[in-house]
């Protein structure tokens, strides 16, 4: 374990300064919105389940606005209905954080926490947030498997792990070790990737069915 994976801030604060051009994005997006969310988006789960997912950032008009992951836009549909097919979540969806959905066993977060312009962070902005997923990876003591969904997320968790990018291909459905720790790659669920067939139903449900198989394999 890396000296980031034992850092335990894993939450910014609302008015973390450490991005200038997210924080101006953030603070025009106050000025515009001010009943959004419009911050830094924490993760959502428990933390004594055993799975990890990680998303690239928020979208502005659905975590950065609800602050909630995954819950706005279109990427929750199908991340939040496979969670609930593969029993890492129970109750109804709605797209609201205050609905009835619950994750159960895994948690959810994000590479970088703020909501960066036309949804591209750029590799300063990427290296800045790390530490808050490596302490968000820290603070999880059972964990089994995370999850990347897209290669941005795929390359930040190897990077809060000290490992080296170059042993670690990513491909949809590829499956890394990492010591005790299993590495799921998937495509993002983002409509972009839906709607031109680079991700459909049965190739993103078919990375969750290995999660649950190998957490299932391991009692
Ligand atoms: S992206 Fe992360 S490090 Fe940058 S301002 Fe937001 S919370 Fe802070």
């Amino acid at each position: 374990m890396t000296a980031d994976l034992v850092r335990t801030v894993a939450e910014p604060s609302r008015h973390c300064p450490l991005c200038p051009r997210l924080v101006a994005f953030r603070e025009q997006w106050r000025a515009l919105e001010p009943s959004w969310h419009n911050a830094p988006v924490p993760s959502f789960g428990p933390e004594d389940g055993r799975l990890l997912i990680v998303g690239l950032a928020p979208g502005l008009r659905g975590a950065n606005r609800t602050g909630r992951p995954f819950t706005g836009d279109y990427a929750g549909e199908l991340l939040y209905s496979t969670l609930i097919k593969f029993g890492f979540a129970t109750g109804r969806f709605e797209a609201r954080p205050d609905d009835s959905l619950r994750l159960r066993d895994a948690r959810l977060t994000n590479a970088v926490r703020c909501v960066p312009p036309e949804n591209k962070p750029t590799t300063e902005e990427m290296r800045t947030c790390r530490p808050f997923l490596s302490a968000t990876i820290g603070r999880l003591p059972h964990l089994g498997a995370i999850v990347a969904l897209g290669k941005i997320a795929h390359d930040q968790v190897l990077a809060a792990h000290g490992e080296k990018l170059s042993h670690y291909k990513f491909g949809h459905g590829a499956v890394h070790r990492i010591g005790e720790m299993v590495l799921f790659d998937s495509y993002h669920c983002s409509r972009y990737n839906t709607n031109t067939g680079v991700l459909t139903t049965p190739m993103f449900h078919a990375v969750f069915a290995k999660v649950r198989a190998h957490l299932d394999s391991l009692g």
